[in-house]
């Protein structure tokens, strides 16, 4: 039987002079968490690593007071796999959220979901397989789930950078190899936003799209006149267009624009994304989903919102969690999602662990056991920290 004997959290700056239409990075958190079993390798004990998805500060006080002393104090055999070997995450889910009251979801599902994220790259590890295998073996029907489709997404509002910076920005993605770029709009005027949207078109290779996200900076009554403005550009997907909670202007705006739209990223629950379907106005076939697995309740919850899709029209084809974390890049392989986003100029995000390889607008995912999270360039300092004690 498995036992966790430890779950450790630490909170750290990720703060930046970036901003998007809605916020700006300058106090920006993010949350590390460490589950550690009793099960051992190579004389070490096993353990599974989370990291947030970025953009809606750390998690550590809900952590610490509610969700991991909860698991902490469970009885092994109530989240056993039934095998011995191994953890049923959606058991420890069910633990984790005890006594927690539906709906009203906000930071207690990233939470949560930063929890689950851990959780999961425990099994595989208990497993020894890559998070992507251990999916795919369980949930079959990717039919390349080493290789996912990503995209680069950027393209943010710096103070004193200019359409220049712009440019170079993505040209430093196209020589990395992405094909697919997005970038911010809706944060500045209307012509300013047409002038980079043209500029990136440009710099766009064969076989190339472009995107852009208003991170929810649109709002009667003006927004109708704003999407049109980008109709003719032939983009990718406009991304989050209004508030994300506003479903009746969503729902006007897709009966008037002919671009593909995007949303979801800031919806936290099963309920939340039905909803949106039920309500936005999204066009099955044609929209995406952009809900984020690790602010969601973690990836337990997301393969309810997966199992709910199809009963609406919509297939995993369509979903294209936010935020380049490379757990939901697992997980977008594993299940054979829709596509990728990856932040290739984040200092902690940007690049990915031994193994994995970019090809031709394709993350090709490494073999090691588990996600691979303390091995990325940008965080194995902060794990290093974390884990100084279990390795050594
Ligand atoms: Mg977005």
């Amino acid at each position: 039987m498995v036992r966790i004997v430890d779950i450790r959290e630490s909170t750290i700056s990720l703060a930046s002079g970036m901003r998007n239409a809605g916020i700006g990075f300058d106090e920006m958190t993010a949350s590390v968490v460490v589950v550690v079993s009793d099960q051992t390798r190579g004389g070490r004990p096993i353990y599974g690593c989370g990291f947030d998805s970025i953009g809606r500060y750390g998690h550590g006080g809900l952590l610490r007071e509610r969700f991991i002393p909860r698991v902490l104090a469970a009885d092994p055999e109530a989240y056993g796999d039934g095998t011995g070997s191994g953890l049923a995450p959606e058991k420890v889910w069910a633990i984790a959220m005890r006594n927690e009251k539906a709906g009203g979801h906000g930071e207690r599902a990233g939470a949560v979901g930063l929890l689950d994220a851990a959780i999961w790259d425990l099994q595989a590890k208990l497993e020894d397989k890559p998070l992507w295998g251990l999916l795919s073996e369980r949930f079959p029907g990717a039919s390349t789930p080493d290789r996912v489709a990503v995209y680069a997404s950027g393209g943010h509002y710096r103070p004193g950078e200019d359409i220049a910076g712009l440019i170079a920005e993505l040209e430093h993605y196209r020589s990395l190899g992405y094909r697919r770029f997005k970038i911010k709009a809706g944060g500045v005027g209307l012509e300013e936003d047409r002038r980079r949207v043209e500029a990136a078109l440009a710099c766009l290779p064969p076989q190339g799209s472009l995107s852009i996200d208003v991170n929810g900076g649109l709002a009667a009554p003006d927004a109708h006149a704003w999407l049109a403005a980008f109709a003719d550009y032939g983009l990718a997907w406009i991304e989050e267009p209004v508030d994300p909670l506003d479903y009746a202007l969503l729902k006007s705006l897709g009966q008037s624009c002919a671009c593909p739209l995007s949303t979801g990223e800031n919806l936290f629950s099963l309920a939340d994304t039905r909803n949106l379907l039920e309500y936005g106005g999204l066009r099955a076939g044609l929209d995406f989903l952009n809900v984020d697995i690790s602010l969601s309740y973690g990836l337990v919850e997301y393969l309810r919102i997966l199992d709910m899709l199809p009963s609406y029209g919509w297939n995993r084809s369509a979903c294209i969690p936010h935020a380049g974390h490379l757990f939901a890049l697992h997980t977008c392989a594993g299940l054979g999602l829709g596509g990728h986003e990856t932040a290739p100029n984040h200092p902690l995000m940007g690049s990915f662990p031994d193994g994995f390889a970019l090809e031709d607008g394709h993350i090709r995912l490494g073999g090691a056991a588990g996600v691979g999270v303390e091995r990325m360039p940008g965080l194995a300092k902060v794990f290093d920290e974390m884990l100084r004690d279990i390795r050594n």
